[in-house]
């Protein structure tokens, strides 16, 4: 037998959590200086997972790494589509607009993160306080008018996060939360603020995430459209099949 090799990266932290998740699908972590937060490819095709994290990244989170894993879990119980975003081939990807677009899907996407948190919070619940003080202090410390930069995502994270506080029952955050928020109403605006709540309630009532993709789809299609349409994106995203695989349409909305 040839001598077990020193191992470096992530991953012997990542290795209970695919066990204990009863991931199947091979997970190969690589660790990219180019990238500023981790992100995940699952393929249904090879059934490996490529999740790259920033150096040092899940060794300071453990929770983002856990939660990148979550999503595989996602992807082999579902579908890939719960991990990361597919568009049709027909979109041309160095169009500007398309872009634009394209963003827009991202974020509108965003209930799948309440969905992740929710089973996050089943491997173990010490992760999912870590997910909401690790975002409650990111936004605590950027100063205001870097905040102004990351509209969308502070005010579609602030939703996120004020429904994982609240689906998993865990406390003691109302000081933070509401200076978060009055962060946002001071630097992003009143408008801003009223979707972020909005959005937030709409998150705390989401249904659980049903296991099957005959449920699992349309309920992630129609809560997608709904943040689309909560946030004001001029867009109607849905859920169609291309090759075997869920891929989003971008419609213009109504
Ligand atoms: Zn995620």
């Amino acid at each position: 037998m040839p001598p077990r090799q020193e191992r470096q990266g992530p991953e012997q932290l990542l290795e209970p959590y695919i066990h204990q998740l009863g991931l199947k699908w091979k997970v190969i972590p690589t660790v990219d200086p180019n990238v500023d937060r981790p992100s995940i490819a699952s393929s249904k095709v090879s059934q490996e997972h490529h999740i790259s994290f920033p150096p040092g990244h899940a060794e300071a989170f453990r929770c983002d790494a856990v939660h990148e894993l979550t999503h595989a879990k996602l992807s082999e119980t579902i579908d890939p589509i719960f991990a990361s975003i597919y568009f049709q081939r027909s979109e041309d990807i160095n169009d500007p607009a398309f872009r634009q677009r394209a963003q827009m899907v991202y974020y509108a996407q965003m209930p799948v993160e309440v969905w992740v948190a929710d089973y996050m919070s089943t491997v173990d619940r010490r992760l999912a306080v870590e997910d909401v003080t690790t975002w409650l202090q990111a936004v605590d410390q950027i100063p205001g008018p870097e905040l102004q930069r990351l509209t969308a995502e502070t005010v579609i994270g602030y939703a996120v996060n004020y429904a994982q506080i609240r689906r998993t029952g865990i406390r003691g955050y109302d000081r933070q939360e509401s200076r978060v928020r009055q962060k946002i109403k001071t630097f992003l605006g009143r408008d801003a603020d009223q979707i972020g709540r909005q959005l937030g309630r709409y998150y705390r009532e989401l249904p659980q995430l049903p296991m099957d993709p005959t449920q699992a789809i349309p309920l992630f299609e129609q809560a997608t459209q709904e943040t689309a349409r909560i946030a004001g994106f001029p867009i109607k995203p849905s859920l169609v099949q291309e090759e075997n695989h869920w891929v989003w349409k971008i419609e213009d909305a109504a």
